[in-house]
């Protein structure tokens, strides 16, 4: 499923082809995805210009001089193909710039989205109205986890899947960084030190950007036939690595939380 890294690297590959460039054509292949496409979609993009691109969550933004952002979420399977080849009967959107640019947003499984907003009503708009701060952002900072977990006595790691209380941080991310900052996942999140919440912030931003610039150097292959974004390849620390020994020797340990696989090491985190 792509995260917060991946769609992340896919608006900056997207800009490169996209950012203050005129959309001439939009075709639409299906009536929808998890849910029908806006119904004045091909109307507002066609003509309009892109005048920036950026990321909310796991939403990405196409901001334009109609005053609308076309907001979409990859959801289980969503990619965007640049470029490509030839079609795809996935490809259930296909934009063409001005300068003749093809980019498809291709998606198997049709659990992602696609959205017309008022850029000014961004922030109020539905699934952003209750998000907590960016990961990547100035905002998170350890005084703001310390009052969003004053008092709570459910597991860290469950607080920091939250969206309300962080936005757009997943399974994965949140397993290594409560490794890299030497928290038990099962630690009451009340309970957590304000020095553990000192090493956490920068340790979720370190996983995150390394994640990002892993998936960057996939981005020269963009611009190839058959050019897509996708996954990347990245080396996890604890996550997926259940009886590998850390780097402490202790074995990697794996249970499960909430309905998901939490990877730690019993020794390195407390
Ligand atoms: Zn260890």
């Amino acid at each position: 499923m792509p995260e917060l890294p991946e769609v992340e690297t896919t608006v900056r590959g997207l800009e490169r082809f996209l950012d203050g460039e005129r959309i001439a054509r939009v075709t639409l292949n299906r009536a929808d995805l998890r849910r029908p496409f806006p119904p004045d979609l091909v109307q507002v993009l066609t003509g309009a210009r892109v005048t920036g691109m950026g990321r909310r969550a796991k939403y990405g933004l196409i901001h334009t001089d109609r005053e609308q952002t076309m907001v979409f979420h990859l959801g289980m399977s969503g990619r965007w193909r640049i470029e490509p080849e030839a079609p795809d009967k996935h490809d259930h959107l296909v934009l063409e710039t001005g300068a003749g640019h093809v980019l498809a947003l291709n998606d198997a499984r049709r659990f992602g989205s696609v959205d017309l907003v008022p850029t000014a009503g961004l922030d109020a708009w539905g699934a952003f109205a209750t998000l907590g701060p960016e990961p990547l952002g100035d905002d998170l900072t350890p005084a703001h986890l310390r009052a969003a977990f004053a008092g709570r006595i459910a597991p860290i790691k469950q607080m920091l899947l939250d969206q309300t209380i962080v936005a757009g941080l997943g399974n994965i991310y949140v397993c290594e960084a409560l490794f890299r900052s030497g928290i038990r996942p099962d630690k009451e999140a009340g309970r957590v030190s304000g020095p553990a919440l000192g090493r956490l912030v920068p340790a979720i931003k370190q996983v995150l950007g390394e994640s990002i610039a892993a998936g960057g150097s996939t981005i020269k292959d963009y611009a190839q036939p058959n050019g897509e974004l996708g996954y990347f390849a990245a080396s996890w620390q604890v996550y997926g690595r259940e009886g590998d020994p850390c780097g402490c020797g202790a074995p990697v340990l794996r249970f499960v939380q909430g309905g998901r696989s939490t990877f730690w090491c019993r020794k390195c985190q407390k």
